[in-house]
């Protein structure tokens, strides 16, 4: 497999040639461009672009703010229809053999389809017997026998409307994607301030002096905070990025839109820290004991402010520096000289990714950061805070009207009080529950909004067999993707919809910063495709009659109404009741943390005694992360190619040269890969020197054959970016 020459910058003269070329993809720049410029919330991730300041439009109102990521998903909207024939060509067991990058680019989905076990192909279905196949069967099945799975890339209102029809149906079994990325986030986050998510506001990281970056590749991910970053070299602060990868976007990223950075490079990472794969915690305690052998903790802040830190300052002082430095896989100068860095910081930021919360530690690792935030006094305060740095666009705004199995006790309470409806008390499943249930064959109904269920599950041959085991699964989709493929049930039914800025109706979805945003919404572009909105309420009047009473599911396909409903019912949203009117986008009340005061009972900020795990070092074998490449943003794979580390294709493991020495292979080698769930063959050795020896990469989905099933037990997340693997020589 040939290897692509390793850009030496992020963004630069490339992003603007592939702006170029993904105009002509799109029938024209002008055409793409004002596309881009709607009044619609970026599609890709919840960094948070457009809305009502117009497309391509940042939180702080600066123009132009657009990448990669959000010309993918644009273009991948922009594209022509599946054609009737596609589906009379294309037998499912060749679908099977696709790449996620070949289903992405079939097309747009246009009309529902449907497989049933058994057959070859999929077909064609009018929607009348696609809406009337569904209803059916939740008529027949008793709500517990079901579960509905929602994609962080909805809507607000199809979030609430279809997790309200999910319980009013009878069951609780409603979880999101964020329990498979930034579940540990949210839990880790409401046990030190009450609340789950980001205390702190875009412009506060502008102002931070110091910014830690731990556990991601925003450059590729989250290409805006490129822009931010520099701006915080700029103003003389420091960026400390911990990751066992040297990427390259996070050394250098020429911004597009700035022209010094274009000409000149932006220098991003101020000091790089190599860690190893699990050592996270490892190097956050490191730098806490050194913070306390310097004195240079805020007591007063913490003693006002917090409870906790006695039990953690014991622990911290407890732990060795031959342990630390061991499981870090940092050297004692190095952390030191991050702890000198920390004490001499006014207003610190720490930013995390999947890195963090993709461990069956990831809680904790989230809990250790909290507990270096507070030390320093670095959580309620202007330019400083916590920043989990989330995935969808909308994965926040799922979890807050409510797609989670268990409500958080004021919307349970509102929901009942003012829709007047009995809500089910059953505990409810998350999403590894669900694929469990499907296996016993206790689930037998999945529904899908968004998303690609079986592409996101851990130990893929697991997840397809619980899946193929459901009698249904209806899957809301506009393009096709892995899951459509394998994971199929008795009877599959992929519903086309609408892209947000196809909405017949304004819809609104909530950023990382917590800002809610009113996108207008357009035109469709292709005949066949319906609103999300339409399809849920049209299904829920179908199971649960139309009778208005207590919900009338036909008014309820008005996306103004669904706002009143969120209005009065969730919690800081109140301002949604005026937003048809006033277009009034607004950041959520009693979230960002500019006072020390939080959200716990007792107003303070909570330390936790988190200890490192283990690090697993066994002869013969690599701790294994599966990460996301350049050209996809999650399980979507847009380009097969990730030129920021000069990869070509994806089946490849990336393993530093020592490493390939240390297991006797050479880089022409074609190994098996094994770890105690799966495993994958054919797979080319990459030499790789950015990446730290003794751990390797692989590209998800693809490598997820190969991670167990085993959670957090606080998250229920599975541990993607760390799995033990053993190299077998193929030939
Ligand atoms: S950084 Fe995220 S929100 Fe901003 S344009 Fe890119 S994908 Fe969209």
């Amino acid at each position: 497999m040939a290897r692509l020459k390793r850009k030496r910058s992020g963004g630069g003269w490339h992003a603007i040639r592939y702006t170029l070329a993904k105009g002509r993809e799109a029938g024209g720049i002008w055409k793409l461009y004002r596309a881009m410029r709607t009044k619609n919330a970026c599609k890709t991730c919840a960094l948070g672009m457009g809305g009502q300041r117009g497309g391509m439009v940042n939180e702080l109102g600066h123009f132009p703010e657009v990448c990669k990521k959000s010309l993918q998903a644009m273009v991948a909207d922009m594209q022509g229809a599946i054609s009737p024939d596609f589906w009379k060509r294309f037998p499912v067991a060749q679908l099977k053999q696709f790449t996620p990058r070949e289903l992405e680019h079939c097309g747009r989905l246009v009309t529902p389809v449907l497989y049933q076990q058994g057959e070859s192909h999929y077909r064609p279905i009018p929607w009348s017997e696609a809406f009337q196949r569904i209803t059916a069967k939740l008529k027949e099945l008793s709500a517990e026998e079901t579960f509905w799975y929602f994609s962080g890339r909805s809507s607000n209102e199809a979030g609430f409307l279809l997790q309200l029809f999910a319980r009013l149906y009878g069951t609780n079994n409603v979880n999101n994607c964020s329990y498979y990325c930034h579940q540990a986030s949210g839990v880790g986050l409401a046990s030190i301030t009450g609340s789950g998510t980001a205390t702190l506001l875009l412009e506060d990281v502008e102002n931070a002096d110091v910014v830690f970056l731990i556990g991601g590749n925003p450059a590729s991910n989250h290409p805006r905070l490129m822009r931010t970053l520099m701006q915080v070299r700029r103003q003389g602060g420091q960026v400390i990025v911990v990751n066992p990868v040297v990427e390259t976007g996070l050394v250098n990223f020429k911004i597009p839109s700035d022209v010094r950075s274009l000409l000149f490079g932006s220098k991003i990472a101020s000091q790089y820290v190599q860690v190893n794969i699990g050592g996270d915690m490892a190097l956050l305690v490191g730098i806490a004991k050194r913070l306390d052998e310097l004195g240079a903790v805020d007591e007063v802040f913490l003693t006002q402010h917090c409870q906790g830190w006695p039990e953690w300052a014991a622990s911290i002082r407890e732990a060795r520096w031959e342990d630390l430095t061991a499981q870090s896989g940092v050297s004692r100068d190095q952390i030191d000289r991050l702890a000198e860095i920390y004490a001499g910081s006014k207003r610190a930021v720490f930013g995390w990714t999947m890195g963090i919360t993709h461990h069956l530690n990831g809680v904790e690792n989230v809990q250790a950061i909290g507990n270096l935030a507070l030390m320093r006094g670095m959580v309620g305060k202007p330019g400083a805070g916590l920043m989990p740095i989330r995935g969808h666009s909308n994965v926040q705004g799922i979890g807050s009207v409510g797609v989670t199995p268990k409500l958080k006790e004021a919307i349970f309470t509102r929901l009942q009080d003012v829709l007047g409806v009995t809500l089910p008390t059953t505990p409810g499943l998350d999403t590894l529950a669900c694929m469990e249930g499907a296996t016993a064959g206790r689930q037998k109904l999945g529904f899908c909004l968004g998303g690609n269920l079986y592409g996101s599950n851990p130990d893929s041959q697991y997840a397809d067999r619980a899946l193929s085991n459901l009698d249904m699964l209806v899957q809301m989709n506009t393009t096709l993707n892995t899951g459509h493929a394998h994971g199929l049930a008795a009877e599959t039914i992929i519903l086309p919809v609408l892209a947000r800025d196809e909405e017949p109706q304004p819809t609104t979805q909530e950023s990382m910063f917590n800002y809610i945003r009113f996108s207008d919404g357009g035109p469709g572009r292709l005949d066949g495709p319906k609103s999300e909105i339409e399809v849920i309420a049209t299904i829920a009047r179908g199971v649960l009659g139309d009778n208005p009473h207590p919900i009338d599911w036909h008014a309820m396909g008005d996306a103004k109404q669904i706002r009143q409903a969120i209005a009065k019912i969730v919690p800081g949203f109140e301002p949604l009741s005026e937003i048809d009117r006033t277009k009034a986008e607004f950041q959520i009340d009693g979230r960002t943390f500019h006072q020390p005061r939080f959200a716990t009972p007792d107003g303070k900020a909570r330390l936790h005694v988190v200890s490192p795990p283990a690090l697993v070092d066994a002869p013969n074998t690599l701790r294994l992360m599966t990460v996301r490449s350049e050209g996809q943003f999650n399980t979507v794979v847009y380009e097969d190619d990730d030129i920021y580390r000069g990869v070509q294709g994806r089946d490849v493991i990336l393993l530093h040269p020592v490493d390939i020495e240390r297991l006797g292979l050479n880089e022409q080698s074609k190994v098996t890969v094994e770890s105690d769930t799966g495993s994958l063959p054919n797979i080319q050795v990459h030499r790789f020197d950015q990446i730290k020896p003794g751990n390797a990469l692989m590209y998800y989905p693809e490598a997820n054959v190969l991670v167990g099933r085993e959670v957090d037990p606080h998250s229920r997340t599975p541990a993607f970016k760390n799995i033990v693997v053993r190299l077998r020589v193929e030939g």
